[in-house]
């Protein structure tokens, strides 16, 4: 029973040709999935830094709480002085109101540090904020163009399994269950050309035997392995 070497080498076209675009399919969705997972680390961020934000806000005004507390004890420490009846008592007021005094420095300068704090990490916010929209519409543009490019690639996969069904009428009927297994099995790789004496696939030197056997057009498959051969084109 003969077989056509065209037949096989358009065989073995389709197929190369099917699994590519079996790959691509597959990427695709992978790519989505990437796309999503920068988002979810972009949200994160923002996420992470309000966090921050709304805590330095509340140390800000805890601060500014206990800086107000300071100033009307100072005031009362003061108002103090004249009521004084003995020296000693006086130089220990004194001595209250410069520490209170300092405690109060202290405290208005990590005020303002955390003032400080909080206008940075708004500007960070927003910098965040920008850059998980452009991830989001990264996501969207990569999820458009893999559901276009799905499209495509499914249309050609239909042209191509028809051409498939067709070329495939043309096997010998003998072959068709070992060819069919090997394609389950292998895809496009079940099928190679032989040069110059050797597989394509493997790289295994085929037979003399072999070699007249495809120049008789018919069927041989790779004693390695397991390959349908065909002539390569010359
Ligand atoms: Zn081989």
């Amino acid at each position: 029973m003969a077989v056509s070497t065209t037949v096989l080498r358009e065989l073995h076209r389709i197929h190369s040709q099917l699994g590519d675009l079996r790959g691509r399919l597959e990427r695709g969705p992978h790519k989505v999935q990437a796309h999503g997972a920068n988002v979810t680390r972009q949200q994160q961020t923002v996420g992470t830094i309000e966090e921050s934000v709304k805590h330095t806000k509340k140390n800000v005004d805890q601060k500014q709480l206990d800086l107000k507390t300071g100033e009307n004890k100072i005031l009362d420490l003061k108002g103090k002085l004249n009521t004084c009846s003995s020296n000693k008592e006086y130089q220990t007021l004194l001595e209250q109101i410069a520490a209170s005094e300092m405690a109060n420095s202290v405290l208005a300068d990590e005020a303002l540090e955390s003032m400080e704090k909080v206008d940075q990490l708004e500007v960070a916010v927003a910098e965040s904020r920008v850059q998980m929209a452009a991830a989001e519409k990264e996501l969207d543009r990569c999820r458009q163009e893999v559901a276009a490019e799905g499209a495509v690639i499914q249309a050609d996969m239909t042209r191509l399994e028809g051409e498939l069904a067709t070329a495939e009428q043309e096997l010998p009927q003998d072959i068709k269950s070992d060819y069919q297994r090997i394609i389950q099995a292998k895809g496009s790789e079940g099928m190679a050309a032989a040069a110059e004496c050797t597989c394509q696939g493997c790289g295994y030197q085929i037979t003399l035997n072999m070699q007249n056997e495809l120049l008789l057009s018919k069927p041989v498959f790779c004693k390695s392995c397991g390959c349908l051969l065909y002539m390569a084109e010359v």
